[in-house]
């Protein structure tokens, strides 16, 4: 297959060489897919796109104008593409529904302790060769209620963590999985209600749009800690930065900020206006942003670009990708309860 693969990084090439063995015919462009750069897809059969690709309805059908058939992206969330476009122009879609859910899970637990333990302040003060304890004060995770909000592969995986760490687990989902051990299910307003650390895995659908507003925080203990690995839509961030300014919200570990297109992934650090509502955030000292690094572990790039090259020998062979058939795109819109099967 011609295949264009837009916003590679360059720790990428050598795991997605090594996963495509010279198969595919595949142009790196480190530029994100946009209505600037679509041009790169003519005479391409596939494109192959990441998080912050705008795969919007105008880029799809300029994609669709050019003859491509197949859009592959390289992440689980599907929610930078607009299925529905695909579908209309017959566009084949495939994601990577499962790659080591531990590499997300293991970043989230490592925000979580970042930001109890003060780790970052610890380090900044030691690189003053200022060794005091003020302001490092901590708690136990042993023996806290953690609230998962989707318990997915992820959720579950971050939940696993946390139990280790002896604290009582508590889920909420939409379809509670039958294999959830030691995890108690609970409403979303009794996980609000009775969670020290509220941690987000649902994916990012009309129905989880905002799903943490001022009426959600306001149920939350004072002083909870707020993570989010999953995608910043899920997180109405004024209304959070306000209950940071409260103290309502003790702490918060993003990977994912609701306005991160464009911004995270690139180095924006000379840039004379900087995005206020993210920069209001960071100055708070109990907030720890990272750029939508979570999935980046050697064992998540090699299953990510293994899945991502195995996608495009199956479209070749004209089969159906993963589980289900990736040609019935239209068939699973919307997907409002699960979206771990191929779309
Ligand atoms: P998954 O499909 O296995 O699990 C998602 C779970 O959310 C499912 O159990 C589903 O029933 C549940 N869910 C759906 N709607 C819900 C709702 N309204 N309320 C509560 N639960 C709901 O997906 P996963 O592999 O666990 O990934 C979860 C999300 O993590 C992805 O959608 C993606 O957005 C994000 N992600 C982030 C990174 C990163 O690097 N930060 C990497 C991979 C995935």
């Amino acid at each position: 297959m011609k295949v264009v693969a837009y916003s590679i990084k360059n720790f990428e090439k050598e795991f997605l060489a090594r996963a495509n063995q010279k198969k595919h015919d595949i142009t790196l462009i480190s530029n994100p897919l946009s209505l600037k750069t679509v041009m790169y897809a003519e005479g391409k059969d596939a494109v192959v796109v990441f998080t912050n690709d705008d795969v919007s309805a105008p880029v799809v059908h300029k994609l669709a104008d050019m003859g491509i058939k197949y859009i592959a992206t390289r992440s689980v969330g599907t929610d930078h593409i607009d299925k529905q476009a695909a579908g209309e122009r017959g566009i084949k879609l495939a994601n990577v529904p499962v790659y080591s859910p531990q590499a997300i899970a293991e970043h989230t637990v490592a925000m979580a302790f970042a930001l109890n333990r003060q780790l970052i302040l610890a380090n900044k003060h030691a690189n003053n060769f200022d060794f005091k304890l003020d302001g490092l004060l901590g708690f136990n995770f042993s023996g806290k209620t953690v609230g998962i909000i989707g318990l997915g592969h992820i959720g579950l995986a971050t939940a696993a963590i946390f139990k280790g760490l002896g604290c009582r687990l508590i889920g909420y989902d939409v379809a509670f999985p039958a294999n959830a051990p030691g995890i108690t299910q609970a409403s979303l307003n009794e996980l609000l209600q009775q969670s020290d650390i509220v941690s987000l895995h649902a994916p990012l659908l009309p129905s989880t749009k905002y799903l943490i507003n001022k009426n959600s925080i306001s149920l939350m203990k004072d002083g909870v800690m707020l993570l989010n690995t999953s995608r910043g839509g899920l997180v109405n961030t004024a209304d959070t930065l306000a209950a940071l300014k409260m103290g309502k919200i003790g702490y918060l570990g993003i990977d994912v900020y609701e306005n991160e297109k464009g911004l995270f992934f690139e180095d924006h650090s000379s840039d004379n206006v900087k995005d206020p509502l993210l920069a209001e955030l960071i100055a708070q000292p109990n907030v720890l942003v990272t750029p939508h690094q979570a999935f980046l572990t050697h064992e998540a790039l090699q299953q990510i670009t293994e899945q991502t090259i195995r996608n495009l020998d199956l479209w070749q062979q004209d089969k159906c990708v993963g589980n289900s058939c990736a040609c019935a795109v239209s068939c699973r819109i919307p997907q409002e309860v699960k979206v771990t099967v191929n779309i």
